[in-house]
């Protein structure tokens, strides 16, 4: 039997955000993706960082997995017209999916929706209830003060030095590239 796709699972805004550098990373992740025959699994939105990701993807002949509960099918513009495509009721079933349906996770820049994912799967990892990969992604430099609110963290004490372990910093398109190569094998 074949071996099936490897899915990465994409956190990441809902809009666009200030820098260009954002937009046009989102385009190459999604590019890289399909090229590399790995499926996006993302949040279904046509808006932002997400809808850009996936456009790219798509366009490249990438598969995408979309989850998005009822109430946001109008403000984030559900696309139906994906590999696969599910309407959760909730949010949580939505992070439920998409985690369970993912081999790792990709942190793009986002605002308060994607904090709260990537701080889930982080926290998850924390207490050994999986071992799936989480990628952060700099772009332009975004999640510096991220990672350095982290070390706060965890230098006064409020977490173990493992908790830096348990998630990449990846500084550019180039680092994400070779993660990505080594994980679509
Ligand atoms: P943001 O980073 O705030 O632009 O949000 C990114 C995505 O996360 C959007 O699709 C939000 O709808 C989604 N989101 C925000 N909060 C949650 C949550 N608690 N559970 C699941 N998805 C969320």
């Amino acid at each position: 039997m074949p071996k099936a796709a490897r899915s990465i699972c994409v956190f990441c805004g809902a809009r666009p955000g200030s820098d260009a550098v954002f937009m046009s990373e989102a385009r190459a992740v999604g590019t890289m993706l399909a090229q590399k025959g790995l499926r996006l699994v993302y949040g279904a939105g046509d808006v932002g960082i997400m809808g850009e990701t996936a456009r790219a993807a798509i366009a490249a002949g990438g598969d995408t997995m979309g989850v998005i509960p009822t109430h946001l099918m109008q403000a984030e513009q559900g696309r139906r017209d994906l590999g696969t495509f599910v309407i959760t009721e909730t949010m949580h079933e939505r992070k439920k999916v998409m985690f369970a349906n993912s081999d790792a996770i990709l942190v793009l820049p986002g605002g308060a929706g994607s904090l709260d994912e990537f701080f889930e799967v982080l926290t998850w990892r924390q207490l050994g209830l999986h071992a799936k990969p989480i990628y952060i992604l700099n772009s332009g430099g975004y999640w510096g003060p991220l990672v350095a609110l982290v070390d706060y963290v965890i230098a006064q004490g409020f977490a173990e030095p493992s908790l830096r372990e348990f998630f990449t910093l990846l500084p550019d398109l180039a680092a994400l590239e070779t993660r990505l190569a080594e994980f679509a094998g």
